[in-house]
């Protein structure tokens, strides 16, 4: 059953926010901080709550930060903790925290059949098609064929650049335990990447990820164009 608008907890800590239009329309999954070092992302959806955002048709659920001890050290991982893009489809009785969270999420997007979920993320790496893998300026997706949505934000993204520094690229790039992959496998909706380059100064990480999440939304019909 999907939840009521509102908010909610996925583990202490993990915080859910569901925005719910009462118009019909899809449901977009988006979520951050998966990686504790990756913040951009973070910041782009807590500064969306913070403006009290709101779909135009259908559902909006977000959550903010994945990783919540992960993010606070700024670090992918805790230090006796697991890659929690790397713990998909998870464990419900595991002793690891990343598993279960894991668990949690999967029964989340069963429940809330989103017919898109959204991960942002960053990278060190600019990318480089020479260079596998690397992630700066991407929206990847993990399972063939690419979704359309997929190339029309890239397009988008790239016909609004600032400057060619930014330009973005899609890639294909299946990682088999990673949120992405497994829940596009299990359920068949959209499943994206963001990955903005960290060269960039934070605000303009922010700025870009905010903007490739209204483009999502806007794609999918859950916002109109502004
Ligand atoms: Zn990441």
């Amino acid at each position: 059953m999907p939840r009521a608008e509102g908010h909610y907890t996925l583990a202490p800590n993990v915080h859910l926010t569901v925005l719910d239009s009462g118009k019909p329309g899809p449901t977009a999954l988006i979520q951050a901080g998966i990686h504790g070092d990756e913040v951009a992302g973070v910041h782009a959806l807590q500064e969306l709550l913070e403006e009290s955002f709101r779909p135009d048709h259908g559902r909006l659920l977000i959550v903010p930060v994945m990783n919540v001890p992960a993010y606070r050290v700024r670090q992918r991982k805790t230090d006796d903790g697991q890659d929690l893009n790397r713990s998909f489809p998870g464990d419900h009785h595991s002793k690891a925290r990343e598993q279960r969270l894991a668990a949690v999420f999967m029964d989340l997007v069963r429940d809330e059949s989103p017919a898109l979920v959204a991960t942002l993320h960053e990278s060190k790496k600019r990318y480089d098609p020479n260079v596998n893998p690397s992630f700066g300026q991407t929206l990847v997706y993990g399972v063939r064929p690419m979704p359309p949505l997929v190339g029309q934000v890239v397009d988008q993204m790239n016909a609004e650049l600032t400057d060619d520094s930014e330009h973005w690229a899609t890639q294909h790039y299946p990682v088999a335990t990673s949120s992405t992959e497994v829940i596009v496998d299990a359920f068949g909706c959209i499943g994206i990447c963001v990955e903005t380059w960290m060269g960039f100064d934070e605000p303009r990480r922010i700025r870009m990820q905010r903007r490739i999440v209204e483009l999502l939304l806007e794609g999918l019909g859950v916002q109109n164009a502004r």
